[in-house]
């Protein structure tokens, strides 16, 4: 079943009546060559690429609850390629280069709407800062503009100018930046992962590995034993907990981030923008609602809910930023297990178990990266070879003391 103007028309005139269910409801199979543990954006995104690009076969998404229920369904639905260091610039650039031929590929309205990221700096060495990751991004192909205070004043005019103790002198503007519907894009990938053959098997909780000579043999579900020939782990804020079955201790705590959205609102806020002096960034959905959020909450924790001290320091920043967020109503908060990792940059690697492979440690960034990453790491678990702009995320790198610092805050996860 393709979409099309044309489909949704003839629909329309019949009442409705032809749409099928996106993707099959199928029992597991015995065996697989391919068995992707964690039905979320990057396990879909990774089957979707094994299948299509890579041309695999006998594929199976193993998913405990239902495809979509964790933090792919529950971000702020941001994507950009503003990155500094040379470890992770490309990655995301070519991440972002995927969204923008995405939809057309897999044939689903994802929402990518590419309305730009404009990043606020507020004291003369941050808009250093900002230059320089700005000229980092221009030479790895990015696009990124250095706005002044009255560029930023026309472009949103509602920021508090006004605020002697944040002023804001500028912003470093990323134009291809923007927002995609979360949900739509793992229905997206399931449906295309989907047609391509691959069984989505939900309500299907991995509870062990099964591991002889150093060698992975399959899963143990709560549907029975499934033997495998290659595993992938993509659980994000379980990665610890699962691969703890397997023997391995990672490099990742987990913490909770909340999202908040408002009311539905005239369209106010052009794009997506982030407070350079208290961590707080904002859009307007489609629908109308302020989408916003802020710092982690600053404790391990497997919830996916959290607590009202962080509720009340992103209102804080936001009031600081746009007064005028203080007359719209808060409709909704929820919260996800994040993959918090030493460095805050991810891991796309083999582990020490032969045909095991680890994606994992994705931070509050993940969304943006879904694109990349399922490519990423389709190609390891295909071809065993790293894609090239994937090379540094390892798993041994803590060890060997190459870390990926994005932020410069040390091992400190709820930090990045
Ligand atoms: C509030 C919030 C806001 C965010 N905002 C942004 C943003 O604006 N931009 C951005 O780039 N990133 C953002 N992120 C981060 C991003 O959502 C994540 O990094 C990314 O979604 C993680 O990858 P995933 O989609 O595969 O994870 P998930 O969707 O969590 O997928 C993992 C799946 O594994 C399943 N699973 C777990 N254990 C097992 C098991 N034992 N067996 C089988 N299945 C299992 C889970 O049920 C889950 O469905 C945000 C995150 C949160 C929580």
């Amino acid at each position: 079943m393709r979409f099309s103007a044309l489909r949704v028309f003839a629909e329309a005139i019949r009442g409705h009546k032809g749409w099928k269910p996106l993707w099959r409801n199928p029992d597991p199979q015995p065996a697989y060559d391919y068995v992707i543990v964690g039905g979320g954006g990057h396990g879909l995104a990774t089957a979707y690429y094994l299948a299509n690009t890579f041309r695999q076969s006998r594929i199976a998404v193993l998913e405990k609850g239902w495809l979509g229920s964790g933090n792919i369904g529950r971000n702020t639905t941001i994507i950009r390629s503003n990155y500094l260091l040379p470890g992770n610039e490309p990655f995301y650039e070519f991440s972002m280069k995927l969204w923008e031929g995405l939809e057309q590929a897999f044939n689903f309205n994802a929402m990518v709407s590419q309305r730009g990221i404009l990043n606020l700096f507020h004291s003369d060495g941050q808009r250093d800062a900002y230059r320089r990751r700005g000229n980092a991004m221009l030479l790895a192909g990015a696009d990124a503009e250095l706005l002044d205070r009255e560029q930023v004043r026309a472009m949103a005019p509602f920021l508090n100018f006004d605020n002697a103790r944040f002023p804001i002198k500028g912003g470093l503007l990323q134009r291809r930046a923007g927002t995609a519907r979360h949900d739509g894009v793992a229905w997206g990938y399931a449906r295309g992962a989907d047609m391509a053959g691959v069984d989505l098997i939900q309500n299907c909780e991995v509870t062990g590995f099964r591991i002889e000579g150093g060698r992975i043999r399959g899963v143990e579900t709560s549907r029975g034993p499934i033997a495998a020939g290659k595993v992938g782990v993509a659980v994000a804020g379980s990665s610890s907990r699962v691969m703890a079955a397997a023997g391995l201790r990672l490099p990742i705590e987990s913490h909770v981030l909340q999202a908040f959205v408002s009311e539905g609102l005239k369209p106010t806020i052009p794009g997506v923008i982030t407070f350079g002096a208290g961590h707080f960034y904002v859009s307007q959905s489609d629908k109308g609602g302020l989408v916003f959020g802020g710092d982690p909450d600053g404790y391990n924790s497997y919830a996916q809910r959290g607590n009202l001290p962080v509720v009340e320091d992103v209102a804080e920043s936001g009031m600081a930023l746009m007064p005028m967020i203080g007359r719209a109503r808060l409709l909704r908060i929820w919260g996800g297990i994040m993959d918090m990792s030493m460095d805050g940059s991810p891991i796309i690697d083999r582990t020490p178990v032969e045909g095991l492979y680890l994606n994992a440690g994705w931070c509050y960034g993940g969304f943006k990266a879904t694109p990349a990453s399922g490519y990423a790491f389709a190609h390891l678990m295909a071809t065993d070879t790293p894609h090239d702009t994937a090379r540094f995320y390892r798993l041994d790198r803590f060890a060997r003391g190459h870390v990926i610092d994005e932020k410069g805050v040390g091992p400190t996860p709820n930090l990045h």
